[in-house]
C-alpha cells in the first residue's frame, strides 16, 4: 500500500492544482484549473475532477486536499477572509466519498506548501524547517521530520498575525489592527508605500520592488517591510533553531535588496549561536501544495481512516 502514489490536491484563490504523486515526491502526473468564482460548491467539483484525472486508472493510497482556512482532523473550522459556506466544510469525508477512497486527509494551504517544501524542495534532508510563505498574505510552518506543527487547534503557524510596533495602526487582513501581515505582504508593502506617499495608481508589490532602486518611497516601503519581516524571523529562528529557513510566495522574488534586508535584520534579532541559519527561497515552485498534501496523507496511512467508515 505504501509503494502506491498519492494524489495532492491543491485548492488556491486563483488556481486549483492536483497531480499524482509517488512515494519519492516525484509528480507523475499533473492538471490545473482556474478557481472558479461561483462559490463553494464548484470549487469543489472542480477540485474532485482534476483528482480524478490524475488518478485514473491507477490504483492509489489516498488522496490528500491543502485549501485555505484553518482545517482540523480534515474539516475547515473556520476561514473569516474566505468564500461563503467554507467553514464547515468536511472536506476529507467529500473527497474520500467523490474519489473512492477510503484514505483522504486535509491541511492548511500553507502546511501543505511547508510540508513539500521540506520534503523534497529547499528543505530536502533537513529535520527541522521553517517555511515563511510571503505572498498576497503572510504565514508559516515549522516542519518537525516531515511533519508540519499544527497546534491545539489547527492554527500554528499565523505569523502574518503577531503585533509588530512597525505596522503600528495599519489595518490587517484579520480585522485587527497593527499585525505584520499589514506591513511584511504583498498586500502589506504596497499599503506602506502608498503611506509614505508614493504613487497610488501603484497596486502591484512586484512593480513597487522593481521600482525600489529609482523611487526612495519604494526603496524605504521594501527596507521597512524586510527588516521587519526579518527580526521576526530572527525571533523565530532563536525559538525554533531550524536547520533552515525557506522562504516561498512572490515576494521571494523581490529581489537583491529586500533579500539583504531580510538577512541582515533576521541575523542581528537571532541568539549569536544561531545567527548564521540559511534563509533561502523555495525550490519547488507551483508543485509545492500538490506534493506537501500528497505527502500529508501518506504520513497517516495505516493509522488513519474515514470518520463513518472505519
Ligand atoms: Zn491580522
Amino acid at each position: 500500500m505504501n509503494d502506491l502514489p498519492t494524489i495532492g490536491i491543491d485548492i488556491g484563490g486563483s488556481k486549483i492544482a492536483a497531480g499524482l504523486v509517488d512515494r519519492d515526491g516525484r509528480v507523475v502526473r499533473r492538471t490545473q484549473a482556474a478557481t472558479p468564482s461561483d462559490g463553494r460548491d464548484a470549487i469543489l467539483a472542480t477540485a474532485v475532477r482534476l483528482g480524478r484525472e490524475v488518478g485514473a486508472g491507477s490504483a492509489v493510497a489516498g488522496v490528500g486536499i491543502g485549501a485555505g482556512g484553518v482545517i482540523v482532523d480534515g474539516v475547515v473550522t473556520s476561514a473569516t477572509t474566505l468564500l461563503p459556506g467554507w467553514a464547515g466544510t468536511d472536506l476529507v469525508r467529500h473527497f474520500a466519498t467523490a474519489l473512492g477512497t477510503d484514505t483522504a486527509a486535509a491541511i492548511n494551504d500553507v502546511h501543505a506548501h511547508g510540508v513539500g517544501e521540506a520534503w523534497c524542495g529547499a528543505g530536502a534532508g533537513a529535520s527541522t524547517v521553517l517555511v515563511i510563505a510571503a505572498g498576497t498574505g503572510l504565514g508559516a510552518v515549522v516542519v518537525l521530520d516531515g511533519k508540519p506543527l499544527l497546534g491545539a487547534h489547527g492554527t500554528a503557524g499565523h505569523l502574518g498575525h503577531v503585533n509588530d510596533p512597525a505596522a503600528a495602526d495599519l489595518p490587517c487582513s484579520c480585522g485587527a489592527v497593527g499585525h505584520l501581515e499589514a506591513i511584511s505582504s504583498g498586500y502589506g508593502i504596497v499599503q506602506l508605500y502608498h503611506r509614505l506617499g508614493g504613487d497610488p495608481r501603484l497596486t502591484d508589490a512586484r512593480d513597487l520592488v522593481a521600482r525600489a532602486a529609482t523611487d526612495p518611497d519604494a526603496g524605504q516601503a521594501v527596507r521597512t517591510s524586510a527588516t521587519a519581516l526579518g527580526s521576526a524571523i530572527g525571533g523565530l529562528i532563536t525559538i525554533i533553531d531550524p536547520d533552515v529557513v525557506i522562504i516561498s510566495g512572490g515576494l521571494s522574488s523581490a529581489g537583491h535588496l529586500w533579500w539583504d534586508q531580510l538577512r541582515t535584520a533576521a541575523a542581528a534579532a537571532a541568539l549569536p549561536l544561531v545567527a548564521r541559519t540559511p534563509i533561502v527561497p523555495a525550490g519547488l515552485g507551483a508543485d509545492a501544495g500538490v506534493i506537501g498534501a500528497a505527502r500529508f496523507v501518506r504520513q497517516t496511512l495505516g493509522s488513519v481512516s474515514v470518520k463513518g467508515q472505519s
